[in-house]
Formats: structure tokens, sequence, C-alpha cells
């Protein structure tokens, strides 16, 4: 059974591969004989039309990757060359990334340390201790500069506790948007996505729960802006001529990415689950472990359990660094986390508030294997390997 893990005298089991098949790649067989391999035709419209149903939205706009979907989003609420933009400091940089491509520059707070999202008190605090109403909006008193947007991550798969966060900014009318790169199919207090934010993006890179090689898509509750994403996305095209209203760009999902999309759509409750048993058995196996710490459990809904693994304090003896050295040596392939933004040097400037949570906890993190496709022996495996470690720690 596990002769096509063996690779050389070992067995190696990966983070997180693409769980894609023969359906995928029939799917790709029959748009490409077809001739649809562009960016038109019926396979993006209906890749569109199932997210939507998926995530409670109108529309969606499918773009060729998360981080574009990120750029357009700030794009179509207005954010502006010299703008701040406020998301949290541990995320994957493709949330800062794309802040500064649409020409603004982060603000990053912390997160709360039950869900690893966006603390809405300290949002609360940015905003009564260090913003005023200016003439132009939001102004961040510090530097003067208008606050154009706020971005939480949906970190894991888990959306941030957005009902607070709403409550925030609705009178101020800041726009939300949200990083939900690898939260498809999560809930918020039974709630589906769409709804609760102006702009909500998704990833459908390799290592997300559905995957289209590369990918991404915006869906919202504010329609003309999901409207407006997909005209952005197209050149900013009016017509089928070559008319174009305002700059635009070329970012959308080709046929060939929407007929995979599709087929890993239909099967997102199977991943859903398999991820949900993932997490289910890292928490089992560790429970009690001294300094070995589960990752967040779902407070205000269901998580779509994006990555699960262990978090890690000194008490263990161990750091994360010397346990993935030595798990990768056993051919248990994993590798540290996010690395905060307010610790790359690029962003080391960039305006923020404490980072006591996020400095406390993300170099304790260690995301363990957990593809949708992991077999009940790899997991055993990985359990056994990670079991065995802290055991010879405690002998010592
Ligand atoms: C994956 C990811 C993205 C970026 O998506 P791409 O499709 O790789 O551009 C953005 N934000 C977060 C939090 C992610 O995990």
């Amino acid at each position: 059974m596990f002769d096509a893990m063996h690779v050389g005298p070992k067995r190696t089991v990966p983070l997180a591969v693409p769980n894609v098949g023969a359906r995928e790649a029939d799917a790709v067989a029959e748009a490409v004989r077809a001739g649809w391999v562009s960016s038109v035709g019926p396979q993006v419209d209906a890749f569109e039309a199932g997210l939507a149903a998926a995530t409670g939205s109108q529309s969606a706009a499918a773009v060729a990757a998360g981080t574009m979907g990120l750029h357009l989003a700030l794009v179509a609420v207005g954010v502006k060359h010299g703008d701040l933009v406020v998301c949290p400091s541990y995320t994957f940089a493709a949330t800062a990334n794309a802040i500064c491509h649409a020409g603004a520059e982060p603000l990053f707070l912390d997160i709360d340390p039950i869900s690893w999202t966006l603390d809405p008190k300290e949002l609360a605090a940015l905003l009564s201790e260090s913003c005023e109403h200016g003439s132009s909006g939001l102004i961040y008193k510090p530097t003067g500069q208008r606050i154009a947007a706020v971005v939480p991550v949906y970190t894991n798969g888990m959306p941030a506790d957005m009902d607070a966060i709403n409550a925030l900014l609705s009178p101020l009318g800041v726009p939300l948007i949200a990083d939900a790169a690898a939260a498809l199919g999560a809930t918020y207090k039974g709630r589906a996505l769409a709804g609760l934010a102006d702009l909500t993006v998704f990833s459908f890179n390799g290592n997300k729960t559905i995957t289209t090689g590369s990918g991404g898509a915006v869906v919202g509750r504010d329609e003309v802006l999901v409207k407006r994403v997909r005209h952005l996305a197209t050149t900013a095209r009016v017509g089928s001529g070559y008319d174009h209203d305002e700059v635009g760009y070329n970012y959308r999902m080709s046929s060939v990415e929407a007929v995979i999309g599709s087929v890993q759509l239909s099967r997102l409750g199977e991943f859903l689950a398999a991820k949900a048993a993932i997490k289910a058995a890292y928490d089992r196996a560790f429970q009690g472990s001294p300094g070995v710490g589960a990752f967040p459990d779902p407070v205000w809904g269901t998580s779509a359990n994006w990555f699960s693994g262990i978090r890690v304090t000194a008490e263990s003896g161990w750091t994360v660094p010397q346990l993935v050295e030595a798990l990768n040596a056993r051919g248990v392939m994993v590798r540290t986390f996010w690395k905060p933004m307010h610790l790359q040097p690029h962003f080391a400037s960039k305006p923020r508030r404490s980072m006591r949570v996020t400095e406390a906890m993300w170099a304790e993190v260690l995301p363990l294997p957990c593809s949708t496709s992991i077999a009940a022996e790899e997991l055993d495996y990985v359990i056994d390997a990670v079991r065995s470690l802290f055991k010879r720690q405690m002998a010592a």
C-alpha cells in the first residue's frame, strides 16, 4: 500500500499536494479538444456560477491568481496611491504585496490569540487612538494618510470576527475586503462567506484546498463591486471591439484553469471532510503533550481547516526549526510557516501597532502534512514520528 510513497530507502509524506486526477484530466482534455483554452468561453462562466452558489454571492469574478484578486478588489473599492490599508502582520506575503501593487502601504495590526485572525480590539484602538475624520475620509493622524480599506485574513481557513469588524467600519464607510484565500467552504455564525465583506477573495494556488494550478476569485455582498472586478480583470473593455473605459488589467482566469476548478469545486465537500478529519487526528494525538498546543478551533462558525498542525512551546524541549529538521530526516516533509510581515526587511518601517500575540506565537507554529489525499497509514506515520521525537526529549 505504501509502495508509491517510497522514495529511495525511506518513505516520504509531503506537506500538502494537490488532489487532482482522472476527472480533472478528462475535463482539461475535453476543453482543449474543443478549442476552449482562452479566458473567453462557457467554462469560466460555469466555474464562476459554481463559486457564487458555494459562497452565497450573486456572482463571482475568476482571476489568474489570488494575489490578482486582492489587487483588483483594492482597486475596485477605490484604494489609491499613497493610501494606507490595514491588514494583519501574520499573513502570507500576498496580502501586503497586493496592497503595494495598488499603490498603497500596509498598516499592520496584531491577531487575537484564539483564532489567529485580525483582532477587532486592536482595530478599535487604532480607530479611536490614531484616526480622525478628514475631507477625504478616515485619516491616520501620525502620517496624514487616508485609511482606504481594511483586509482581515481568514488564517488557516478560519473567518475573522466579521460582525465585530463590520460594526467598527460600517459607520465610518471604510471598505472591507476579506483575504479568504484558503477559506472556501468555511462559514461564520451559520452564514456563507460572500455576505461578510464588501469583497471576499479566494486563491486556487496548488496548495489550497481546491486548486486550478494557479488561480483565484472575488465574490462579495456588493454585486456592483464584483462586476467592477470582472471588468478591470478583462482590460476594462466595453463591447466587443477595442474600446476601454479606464486602465485595465489582464488578470482573467483561463478556460483550462476553470474546468479544473469546476471539477475541484464538485469535490469540495469531500476535501473539507478530509481536512476536518486530519485536524481532529492531530488534536487527538497531541492533546496533553507538554509544550504542544493545537491549531485554533472554530470559534464563530466552521473553519475550512486549510492547514493543521501543532503549536510548539519551549516546554516541549524543541524549537520548530529543530523539529522541521528532525522530521524531514524521517521523510515528513514539513517546514516553518508564515513569518510576520513586520519582520520582513521591506515592510519593517511600515506603520503598525503592538505585535504582542504575533511575536509570541508565529515561531511556534508547525504545520503537519495535510493533503486531502493523505492515507490513514501516512497520518499514523506522521503522528508516530512526532511522538517519538517528543518522547526522546522527555527521556533526555
Ligand atoms: C495563498 C494565499 C494568497 C495568494 O494567493 P495566490 O493565488 O498564490 O496569489 C493570499 N493570501 C493568503 C492568506 C494566502 O494563503
